[in-house]
C-alpha cells in the first residue's frame, strides 16, 4: 500500500470515527451541548472572519431584518421584500423564505426543515451538527451570501442594513 493510499485510508477512518461519534453524541446531547459544538465549528473553521461573524450574528439573531429594526421602534415595513408573504425576521430569511429554500435545494445542502417549532438558536445549532464539516463551510457560506444579497448594497447605496 503506498503511502497516497495509506493516507486516504487515515483520513477516511477518521472521518468515520468522527461521523460516529457525532451520532453518539448527537443522541445523548442536550441543546447546551449542541450549541456549545456550533460555537466551536463554526470558529474552527478556516472560512473568511466576515462569514464567520455573519454565522454568529444569525445564530443570535443580531441581524438588522425588518422584524428586528421595528421590535427597535424604526419605522419600517417588516415584510420580507422578496417574498411579500411573511415578516422578515431570521427564521423567515434563513429557513423558510422560498428564495432560501430554493437557493439550498440547489446547493444540495442536506439541511433539514424538520424541528422548525424549536428556537432558532437550537434548531440552527441541530442542525449545524448533523452536517459534515465541508456542508458546514457551505451553509456558512450561502447564509452569508445571503444576507449579503438581501442589502445588495451595490444597487441601492446607502440602503445596507450592516
Ligand atoms: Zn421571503
Amino acid at each position: 500500500m503506498s503511502n497516497l493510499q495509506l493516507g486516504k485510508s487515515k483520513s477516511l477512518i477518521g472521518s468515520l470515527i468522527v461521523t460516529l461519534y457525532n451520532r453518539f453524541a448527537l443522541s445523548l446531547c442536550p441543546k447546551l451541548v449542541c450549541v456549545m459544538r456550533f460555537y466551536a465549528g463554526m470558529w474552527g473553521s478556516s472560512l473568511p472572519a466576515k462569514v464567520k461573524i455573519t454565522m454568529w450574528r444569525i445564530m443570535n439573531n443580531y441581524l438588522p431584518t425588518y422584524a428586528n429594526l421595528q421590535a427597535r421602534r424604526l419605522n419600517v415595513i417588516n415584510c420580507c421584500p422578496l417574498c411579500k408573504r411573511e415578516a422578515e425576521n431570521i427564521e423567515h430569511i434563513m429557513r423558510e423564505c422560498v428564495f432560501v429554500k430554493e437557493l439550498l435545494e440547489t446547493q444540495r445542502i442536506p439541511l433539514t426543515t424538520q424541528d422548525a417549532d424549536v428556537p432558532w438558536k437550537e434548531w440552527l445549532a441541530l442542525a449545524f451538527a448533523r452536517l459534515t464539516p465541508t456542508w458546514r463551510h457551505a451553509l456558512m457560506i450561502t447564509y452569508w451570501t445571503v444576507w449579503y444579497a438581501r442589502n445588495k448594497p451595490w444597487t441601492s447605496p446607502g440602503s445596507a442594513r450592516a
